[in-house]
């Protein structure tokens, strides 16, 4: 009786990791909720399409989205927050680890609202708009920085969107 219980313990958690993916109603959300089409960020200091030129011979590894500060961004899909921290380029930034070897990056919060170690569903709010890190200046239109990463590589976002 006790083997079985014991059994049960160690299987619930993985049960419970592999069914959350199947709980997702569509494969991707858009992380900011748009009422039309999304609004990628063209302004004075860039363009916010993926892969366009940054200082330094860097290239752009997402998109940003373009929303007022304050806007809440959601959990594209659902998996395990692995950052929820802020550095000097991303302001305050959250890292999701999806099944498939996916990551998901949403940067320039304005808030956090998850930690790390979190479970998180598909469409949780887990932040919001702001103008932290690198996007501080003036002439930079707030936007949520999105990265979409397989295996370690960046990849387009809007093929997932
Ligand atoms: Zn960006």
């Amino acid at each position: 009786m006790k083997k079985i219980f014991l059994f049960l313990l160690l299987i619930l958690p993985i049960y419970l990791i592999i069914s959350i993916s199947f709980l997702d109603k569509k494969p991707f959300l858009c992380p900011v909720q748009y009422k039309g089409d999304f609004i990628i960020r063209s302004d004075s200091r860039g363009d916010g399409t993926f892969a366009s030129p940054r200082n330094g011979r860097r290239v752009h590894k997402g998109i940003d989205l373009l929303g007022a500060v304050g806007t809440p961004v959601v959990a594209v899909r659902s998996g395990k927050v692995i950052a929820a921290r802020s550095n000097n380029g991303m302001g305050k930034y959250v890292v999701i680890s999806h099944s498939g070897d996916v990551v998901t990056i949403y940067g320039h919060l304005q808030q956090i609202y998850t930690k790390e170690g979190d479970f998180i569903m598909q469409g949780t709010v887990l932040g919001s708009v702001g103008k932290t890190g690198n996007a501080r200046s003036n002439g930079i239109q707030p936007h949520l920085h999105f990265e979409v990463r397989k295996n370690g590589i960046a990849q387009d976002p809007l093929e997932y969107l």
